[in-house]
């Protein structure tokens, strides 16, 4: 039990889990916000249009009315309810759109920082040659050759 509870303290502290769960307090958070702004926002608007009381109403194919008998609900009315799935399509198309602008600035923010930093260094010094061309018989050689393996001639040394 010892052992398992040091596992499990250093699976928790090591990995990643403290931001994973971060991420998902914060996206629940974010999902009821954008479910939120669908529902009171969204669709009342959509429900100002003339004909549409509501979406979720207005927008569904009613296979069983329901059955009401002295001001109690004694069937469920059962319908396919478009309305009410073309609101979680909205509410998923917000959500996307948010996380594709927040995707975008922060790799713009990265970028920004990559080029900061790479500016700050210093161009690399292009590579030292580590050939010359002998110049009697034109071939790649060495740099620091002091005779021509291609035509055995003898070299000026580097320097001179
Ligand atoms: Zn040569």
């Amino acid at each position: 039990m010892k052992k398992f509870m040091k596992e499990f303290k250093e699976f928790a502290i090591k990995g990643n889990m403290i931001d994973m769960a971060i991420g998902v307090i914060i996206g629940g958070a974010f999902t009821a916000l954008v479910g939120a702004f669908t529902a009171n926002i969204v669709n009342p608007l959509l429900a100002l249009i003339p004909g549409v009381n509501s979406l979720d109403e207005a927008l569904k194919i009613v296979l069983k009315e329901a059955v009401v008998e002295d001001g109690a609900v004694v069937s469920e009315e059962v319908a396919i309810k478009f309305g009410a799935f073309l609101s979680a399509i909205i509410t998923f198309l917000i959500l996307a759109l948010i996380i594709f602008l927040l995707v975008k600035s922060i790799n713009k923010m990265r970028k920004a920082e990559e080029e900061r930093k790479k500016a700050a260094e210093p161009p690399a010094e292009p590579a030292a040659p580590t050939t010359k061309i002998c110049p009697f018989c034109k071939s790649e050689i060495a740099i620091d050759a002091t005779r021509c393996p291609h035509c055995t001639s003898e070299l000026p040394s580097a320097g001179e």
